[in-house]
């Protein structure tokens, strides 16, 4: 058999979280087809919608209808994309599977030549961003700060200046869904699962139409999830600190003795000093504690037994090639 004959017999799963883009679906369809068509696999997309107020859901729906592979899945209610995502997976039924963002940021022509490395016989293929376009000077300057901590101190590698837009060997993904943690963060977890892996870099475009669903708060929560669930670092300095301080103040308080021995004791003990010392020293111990919290919080989240997500609906085209209505296995939540 020769490659493009290979090729064809290929099924690639897109899987793409979405809330409120009504404006991006069409003209991400569009670029998609002319990317499959070049390359000359199957392909089907995955929408992993969180209900939107406005009409994302209808537009896909007109899409199935006009013959598009798509399954679609809704939330019961808005989980966020690194959930949506994870939830994207478990139904995507690709041999490998693509995740990329809905605005266009990420672009799909890419994904030819992630899709060359994945047959090369690399298992995960992540996009490198190059230059990123569109976006405010501060949120890159938080994104580099953020990239350059999680270098130094994740217990996984996670390539700088990536993002959720990858290429994903079925058999990667199988072992990210055992997973199950309920922070997401996909970079940690394809980071965890291991497997050889390959950069593919890219320009990172401005969102197509819209403006960001991520607000400060969530880009905050999202970069601890990135730290907390994969960095023992955090915990390890307030020991540090802690024992900084612990011997600092033994080393303080003898040397202040003794010398009192010698020069006689004072009580002009400068009261200023000592009320900014206990400031800050409270400071510290209230920010240990918040730090302590972080994982103490993650590790009550991951010992209820919640499911990650509650999916409404599921519409499938009836041109896709492998369907989930079809399987004999149950969807696993
Ligand atoms: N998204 C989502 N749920 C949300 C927020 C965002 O599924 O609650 C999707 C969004 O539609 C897009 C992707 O996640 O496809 C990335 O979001 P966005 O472009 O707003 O984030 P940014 O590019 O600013 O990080
Ligand atoms: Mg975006």
């Amino acid at each position: 058999m020769d490659t493009s004959q290979e090729l064809r017999s290929v099924l690639i799963s897109v899987v793409v979280p979405l809330y409120n883009e009504e404006a991006n679906v069409l003209p991400l369809m569009q670029r998609l087809r002319e990317v499959f068509t070049k390359i000359g696999c199957m392909w089907e997309v995955v929408f992993a919608l969180d209900p939107s107020p406005d009409r994302t859901r209808d537009g896909i729906q007109r899409l199935v209808e006009e013959g598009y592979p798509i399954r679609l899945i809704t939330f019961s209610r808005r989980i966020g994309k690194p959930l949506s995502l994870l939830a994207g997976l478990d139904y995507s039924r690709g041999d490998a599977v693509v995740t990329i963002d809905a605005d266009l940021q990420d672009p799909p022509e890419l994904i030819e030549e992630m899709v060359a490395k994945w047959r090369e016989g690399f298992k995960v293929v992540i996009a490198q961003r190059r230059s990123r376009k569109g976006e405010r000077l501060l949120y890159l300057k938080c994104a580099q700060l953020f990239y350059w901590l999680l270098d130094k101190i994740s217990e996984v590698k996670i390539p700088r200046d990536t993002g959720d837009f990858r290429l994903l060997d079925a058999r990667v993904v199988r072992e990210i869904r055992r997973f199950r943690e309920r922070h997401g963060f996909l970079r940690g977890l394809t980071a965890l699962a291991g497997f050889p892996t390959i950069v593919a870099p890219f320009d990172r475009d401005p969102r197509r139409s819209g403006k960001t669903q991520i607000s400060l708060v969530g880009a905050v929560n999202i970069a601890l999830d990135g730290i907390v669930p994969f960095s023992r670092v955090p915990l390890r300095l307030m020991f540090v600190l802690g024992a900084f301080l612990l011997f600092g103040g033994i080393l303080g308080g003898a040397a202040w003795f003794l010398w009192g021995l010698v020069a006689g004791f004072s009580a002009r003990w400068p009261l200023a000093i000592l009320g900014l010392l206990m400031i800050g020293l409270s400071g510290l111990v209230i920010v240990c504690m918040g730090v302590l919290g972080e994982y103490l919080a993650r590790t009550y989240e991951e010992a209820r037994p919640r499911p990650l997500y509650i999916v409404d609906e599921l519409i499938e085209a009836s041109s896709l090639e492998r369907k989930i209505s079809d399987d004999n296995r149950p969807v696993e939540l």
